[in-house]
């Protein structure tokens, strides 16, 4: 038996040959980050090779043209907006064929593509073309191998893309520019490219903080300091210096102090001995934005790429203010900062010795706020952690199975839909096979031109009536299906936590998104949206 797919394609080369209504044409722009400096790729540019195409070709007189684009996403992600609007047009019949500029367009992994080609293509009997590659669904049906071989080229191209840009930036670095976002205390020159020059304003309370630091003036007193003389933090001296808020912890917009962890991680960075700091994280995966720690010996770090505001002699003195518990060193534990202070919103600070314990360290630098100086045991919130989640397990639990129940009654419809779709299905194909009959009577001469057009039009629009009924009915039969996978899903998910006895800092990430600590007896739970 010949595979579904291949038949399809056959059936999409009979129907191009037959077809007298016009296209409903989808054309499918996107431009990504990498592309930003290639006019080639520009949206315009696209635009243009796509209409003079449609316009060349006069199968596509009368076509219907729908724009979708893409702005400004990277090829690595597939939930582009723009995109899942055509999709979903496919499916539910406005649109029966595709036309892009080259196959990265629609996406530069495998899954992408093949998602596009195995499901839309074959499945819903659009038409595909990509102009640059000489593609055309209706003439020239690829093998699933010659894809698979275009995409892993586009896969490559990707990584390749990542390791050029990130060597390139490597160069920069090494050169003495500075990419990110310049430190509290500097900014970016004038006359210079990249190059960091003292903030005068800002510079001044760097240097302030490290000559009380060498004259062993605990970070504490440091941060008091500063706030009770009403100094602007960091965030806030950048926010009113035109800079984008990018700190998005900033809990209350109108007064964020100088906290202990910030003069800290201040008198830590050696970009304050003018040197450039780099490379101090790492993507944990291409395409993706969860950012890992780097150990120091991996850090890209030159020596002399800006002004110094300290001395290497103070800079080694300031440090014996600082914990012997290195801030960088500090141990990953199962809260990771999820512990917070409800009155300040900040994290509570974690001691680690023995019995580790959390305490807000607010109330030391600023009264501002009414935050209680009292310290609990992490193996306290543990315990009311581990009891919340069997709690709220099985509260979600029931909840499931109630709505699984409902949809299990559903189950007679999904299986009516199934045999639906497949008896649409055969009646296409008894339909193209009607068209075949009709082409040979037509070359026999048994009939004439005009009874062939006549015939072949009514066969034509029955396949496409037919087409249509099976979109709805499949996009019908995916909702029962989809709804029910992701309840069974959550139930497999939520049983092992019935019966739960320890935790660690997976399963925290994926269950709580904080941990309010409002007294020794007193802890709220803020659950991540998942159930
Ligand atoms: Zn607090």
């Amino acid at each position: 038996m010949r595979k579904a797919g291949c038949r399809s394609m056959a059936n999409a080369a009979l129907s191009s040959a037959t077809r007298t209504s016009p296209f409903s044409i989808g054309s499918y722009k996107r431009i990504s980050k990498e592309d930003e400096r290639d006019e080639s790729c520009s949206i315009t540019n696209q635009r243009a090779i796509i209409r003079s195409h449609i316009a060349t070709n006069p199968e596509f007189s009368g076509a219907k043209i729908t724009e979708y684009i893409d702005d400004g996403l990277s090829g690595s992600r597939s939930d582009r907006d723009a995109y899942q609007r055509m999709l979903k047009d496919v499916r539910r019949g406005a649109i029966d064929c595709i036309i892009v500029k080259d196959l990265s367009r629609i996406g530069r992994n495998l899954i992408d593509v093949d998602d596009l080609l195995m499901n839309y293509l074959v499945m819903w009997g659009v038409r595909f073309i990509s102009i640059n590659d000489g593609y055309d669904s209706y003439t020239h049906p690829l093998s699933n191998l010659e894809l698979a071989v275009i995409n892993l080229a586009n896969q490559h191209y990707n990584r390749d893309l990542a390791i050029k840009s990130m060597s390139a930036k490597l160069t920069k670095i090494k050169h003495g520019e500075y990419l990110s976002m310049p430190p509290y205390g500097y900014k970016k020159s004038d006359t210079e490219k990249n190059k960091l020059v003292a903030d005068e304003e800002a510079a001044e309370v760097v240097r302030l903080i490290f000559s009380l630091a060498v004259n062993g003036v605990r970070t504490v007193e440091i941060a008091k300091t500063l706030n009770a003389q009403g100094i602007p933090s960091p965030s806030v001296y950048k926010v009113n210096n035109g800079y984008k808020n990018i700190w998005t912890q900033v809990i209350d917009p109108d007064y964020c102090f100088w906290s202990l962890s910030v003069i800290r991680k201040m008198i830590m960075n050696e970009v304050y001995l003018g040197k450039t700091v780099a490379n101090r994280f790492k993507v944990a995966e291409i395409g993706s934005k969860t950012t890992i720690a780097r150990p120091k010996e991996e850090w890209t770090i030159v020596p002399d790429t800006h002004e110094a505001l300290v001395s290497e002699e103070d800079f080694r003195k300031a440090q014996a203010i600082l914990p012997k518990q290195r801030f960088y060193d500090k141990p990953e534990h199962i809260f990771g900062n999820k512990v917070k202070c409800p009155h300040c919103g900040h994290a509570m600070t974690r001691y680690t010795r023995n019995n580790p314990r959390f305490k807000c360290g607010t109330a030391r630098v600023t009264k501002h706020y009414d935050c209680r100086e009292f310290s609990i045991t992490q193996s306290a919130i543990a315990e009311v952690v581990l009891e919340s989640i069997r709690t709220y397990a099985a509260a979600v639990l029931d909840r499931e199975e109630m709505k699984l129940a409902l949809l299990q009654k559903n189950t007679a419809t999904a299986k009516d839909l199934e045999d639906r779709i497949s008896k649409e299905k055969s009646a296409i194909a008894t339909l193209n096979a009607s068209i075949t009959k009709v082409f040979t009577s037509l070359a026999a001469e048994k009939i004439s031109t005009d009874t062939f057009l006549q015939k072949k039009n009514t066969i034509n629009n029955a396949i496409e009536r037919k087409q249509r009924i099976i979109g709805d009915l499949a996009e019908n039969l995916r909702t029962i299906t989809e709804g029910r996978g992701a309840v069974e899903k959550a139930i497999a998910e939520l049983t092992p936590l019935l019966s739960i006895e320890a935790l660690d800092r997976e399963l925290v990430d994926s269950l709580i998104d904080k941990i309010l600590v409002h007294g020794e007896n007193d802890i709220e739970i803020v659950w991540v949206g998942l159930f």
